[in-house]
């Protein structure tokens, strides 16, 4: 999945050295300095002539017909068809090895004559995948976050595809209630953490420009987390955005320390896969709603929760989103998991037609209450791997793990998993004060046992300072799984566990 878009550009030896002073001062005199400073000088993205008019045509758009929307859907994807034949050199082969010409894509449901396209496809074949009419030196080449496997990287041009990417972004932060200037907080990756601050390595900052507190999501000590609540309390955040992974660990320490003073008026979580054990913790703690965001830093597909957090619209002007079983044939039945494929509108400089993920998904049935008559997904349910498997072969999702109540949870900070053979499972635990080891231990194990059959699985505990994060995204899996797991075991489990599913979204 992927994240909220940085832009930041090349800094002169001058403006560094600025930088510096200003991150030796308070927070307080640093936020009216962004103040000042986002009144007199044009805003990189918020005064931006392609993202203004980006950002009011999707005002626009959200209230148009399903029918105005696939419509406009048809022509991208026909636009696209051909510059991707006529540039293309990829898309050139491919399409003349199967005779598929552009004009044979005359309805939305031709989209299926275009091949999928793998990530491996990309990997091996990234520059016949740059279209020709481009100029080279605009390009920006961005890897995927890659916390499975090796990351892989796309050419897109800049500042373009970001400024959209921010216009998407704001609409659903509009939606939320955010006006452009309003102070939020972000629990953001270890960048930050290259920054010093009084001779020390940071694990705050202050983003002049966006009104914006980072905090680090790598830092979550408790130690940290008090430091970090209370610049909250000084820099009174209307938004927090973050990693739902850093959400949970967020909640359960607001909850620990029985902390109710810190309200906000919405969360926005990316990034990872969305637990609704995560949502309720943290939306009861911070009392506001969170907002959910699904994206793909291939740029190819989008999906966003409005102000009824009931399923996600697919953003449709952003992209063709579909969904696929194990055979690879178009799911469209609401209800039913298949994986997301992606051809997204935005990226010219490398056209990625129907892309591939191993992100799974089911379509949701009915119009959302707020009017917006897009497509809408149900739930996510993580990737193909997010599943532990029992001796007998049965798979269970690993959020069932981490959903209950009991008080064992008070004493953990940070957990993960780890399957190596099927029928064992590993939880990694990093307490969060000096509570009896093994006495924890055994208290984890007993929580993990009212979820899973004795019989089924043995379950070990680990007991350690912190968990690594893993990958450049600095991201905690909450699942290490190494059992090559395929998309017709996990379909057919989770027909199986139908009833449980529909219990879950009618809870919503
Ligand atoms: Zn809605």
């Amino acid at each position: 999945m992927s994240e909220y878009v940085e832009l930041r550009g090349d800094r002169s030896v001058m403006h560094v050295s600025v930088a510096a002073l200003r991150k030796q001062l308070p927070l307080s005199l640093r936020a009216h300095i962004g103040w000042v400073r986002r009144k007199v000088a044009p805003h990189r993205i918020w005064d931006n002539a392609y993202f203004i008019d980006t950002y009011n045509w999707l005002q626009e758009t959200q209230w148009w017909s399903r029918d105005q929307l696939e419509q406009y859907q048809l022509e991208q994807l026909q636009a696209l068809v051909r510059h991707a034949y006529e540039n293309v050199p990829y898309y050139r082969r491919v399409f003349d090895e199967i005779k598929l010409k552009p004009r044979d894509i005359a309805t939305l449901d031709d989209l299926v004559k275009i091949p999928l396209l793998t990530k491996e496809d990309v990997r091996k074949n990234i520059e016949g995948l740059v279209a020709r009419n481009v100029d080279r030196r605009r390009l920006e080449y961005t890897t995927t976050g890659g916390s499975t496997g090796e990351p892989l990287g796309v050419y897109h041009e800049q500042p373009r595809t970001n400024l959209r990417e921010w216009a998407f972004h704001y609409r659903q932060w509009g939606w939320a209630g955010y006006r452009f200037g309003d102070r939020y907080a972000k629990m953001a990756r270890g960048m930050i953490e290259r920054i010093k601050m009084n001779g020390e390595r940071a694990s705050w900052d202050y983003a002049t420009d966006l009104n914006e507190l980072l905090l680090s999501s790598t830092k979550m000590h408790d130690e940290y987390l008090h430091k970090y609540m209370d610049l909250i309390r000084k820099f009174k955040p209307r938004f927090l955005c973050l990693y739902p992974n850093s959400a949970l660990i967020l909640g359960r320490f607001l909850q620990r320390h029985s902390i109710t003073d810190i309200k906000l008026q919405g969360i926005f979580s990316d990034s990872e896969m969305l637990y609704p054990s995560t949502r309720e913790l943290a939306e009861s703690g911070f009392g506001c709603k969170i907002y959910d965001h699904y994206g793909l830093t291939e740029y190819v597909a989008d999906a966003v929760q409005c102000e009824w957090c009931d399923g996600y619209h697919v953003n449709m002007e952003y992209g063709i989103l579909e969904l696929v079983d194990e055979e690879f044939r178009p799911v469209t039945q609401t209800g039913s998991l298949g994986t997301v494929v992606g051809t997204g509108f935005g990226n010219y400089s490398m056209p990625l037609l129907r892309y591939r993920t191993n992100d799974l998904a089911s379509f949701a049935s009915g119009t959302c209450r707020c009017g917006r008559d897009t497509a809408r997904i149900q739930e996510f349910r993580g990737r193909v791997g997010d599943f532990i498997v029992s001796n007998t072969g049965k798979l269970i999702t690993v959020n069932m793990l981490l959903g209950g109540h009991s008080l064992v949870w008070s004493k953990v900070r940070e957990i993960k998993f780890r399957q190596e053979r099927e029928g064992e499972l590993t939880a990694i635990v990093a307490p969060a004060s000096s509570f009896d080891e093994k006495e924890l231990a055994e208290e984890v194990r007993d929580e993990l046992y009212t979820y899973l059959d004795e019989d089924e699985f043995a379950v070990y505990v680990e007991l350690v300072d912190s968990i690594p994060r893993t990958g450049e995204r600095l991201k905690l899996a909450i699942l290490e799984q190494k059992l090559p797991l395929r998309l017709a075991d996990v379909r057919q489990s989770s027909s199986e566990e139908t009833p449980m599913a529909e219990e879950n979204s009618n809870s919503r």
